[in-house]
C-alpha cells in the first residue's frame, strides 16, 4: 500500500494529537506533534528571558538562540509516545503547562519562527507515512497531503477534556483558565497573518463533540481505504 501524508488541523484541544497517535499506531506511521515544536521554542525563549510574561519578545535574540537550538522527538518505549527534547533535555511535561499554553500563540505568530519550524516539518514529512497534527499542516506545510482532516468541538467540552488531562500534572488548573486559554489561542491562531488556522477547502471536517475515541476510529477506518489506495501523482 502506498504511504501518504495525513494532515490533521483544527482548534486547540480538540483531541488532534490523541487521534493522530491512534491513526499512526494503526497504520505503522510516524506521528509528528507540530505544536510541540512551537511549545519547545516558547519554553526556550521564556527560559532565556527573551519572551517576557507579558509577551514581549526580543526577536533578534530569539533568532540567534534558535541557531544553536536542537529540538527532537524520541520514542519512549514505556509510555509508547514520542517525547520532546530541547537541546537534549526531556521537556515533554514542561511544554504542556498552562503557562506555556498561554504564551505559545504569541511565538507562533512570528513568520521567522514559523519558517524555522516548517523547515523541520518538511524534512520530517519527506519519507511520507506520517500523521502530523497542527494548525496549518494541510494549508501551508503540506498543501498536497493526500488526506486532510479539520477537527472541531464545542469549546466547553474541549476545556473539560483538557482540564482532566492537566489536573494530575497541574492541580491548580481551573476550568475557567483552561477555557480562556483555548479560546484565546483559537482567536490568535485564526487571525494571524502568516499561515493562520483555517480549514483547507479539501479537508474533511470532524466535529467530535459527541464522539468517543472509538467513534472517531470507526469513522477514519471507514474512509482510509479510499485514500490509501488512491493513485496520485504528488
Ligand atoms: O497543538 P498545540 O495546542 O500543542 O499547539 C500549540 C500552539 O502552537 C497553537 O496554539 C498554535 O499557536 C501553535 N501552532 C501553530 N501551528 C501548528 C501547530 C501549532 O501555530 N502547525
Amino acid at each position: 500500500m502506498k504511504k501518504i501524508i495525513i494532515a490533521i488541523d483544527g482548534y486547540s484541544s480538540t483531541g488532534k494529537s490523541s487521534f493522530a497517535q491512534r491513526i499512526a499506531a494503526e497504520l505503522g506511521y510516524v506521528y509528528i506533534d507540530t505544536g510541540a515544536l512551537y511549545r519547545a521554542v516558547t519554553l526556550h525563549a521564556v527560559r532565556l528571558g527573551i519572551l517576557t510574561p507579558d509577551n514581549r519578545i526580543d526577536l533578534n535574540a530569539l533568532l540567534g538562540a534558535l541557531n544553536n537550538t536542537y529540538i527532537a522527538f524520541r520514542f519512549n518505549e514505556v509510555t509508547q509516545r514520542n517525547e520532546t527534547y530541547l537541546n537534549g533535555e526531556n521537556v515533554e511535561q514542561e511544554i504542556r503547562r498552562l503557562e506555556i499554553s498561554n504564551q505559545v500563540s504569541h511565538i507562533a505568530v512570528l513568520p521567522e519562527v514559523r519558517a524555522y519550524v516548517d523547515e523541520r516539518l518538511v524534512e520530517l514529512g519527506k519519507q511520507k507515512g506520517v500523521v502530523m497534527d497542527g494548525r496549518d499542516i494541510g494549508t501551508a506545510v503540506f498543501p498536497n497531503a493526500e488526506l486532510k482532516i479539520f477537527m472541531t468541538a464545542d469549546p466547553l467540552v474541549r476545556a473539560e477534556r483538557r482540564l482532566k488531562e492537566l489536573l494530575p500534572k497541574q492541580p491548580e488548573a481551573t476550568l475557567e483558565a483552561v477555557l480562556a486559554n483555548l479560546q484565546q489561542r483559537d482567536i490568535i491562531d485564526s487571525s494571524r497573518e502568516t499561515h493562520p488556522l483555517t480549514q483547507a477547502p479539501d479537508a474533511l471536517i470532524l466535529d467530535n463533540t459527541h464522539m468517543t475515541m472509538e467513534d472517531q476510529m470507526e469513522w477514519i477506518r471507514s474512509i482510509l481505504p479510499k485514500y490509501l489506495n488512491h493513485e496520485s501523482n504528488h
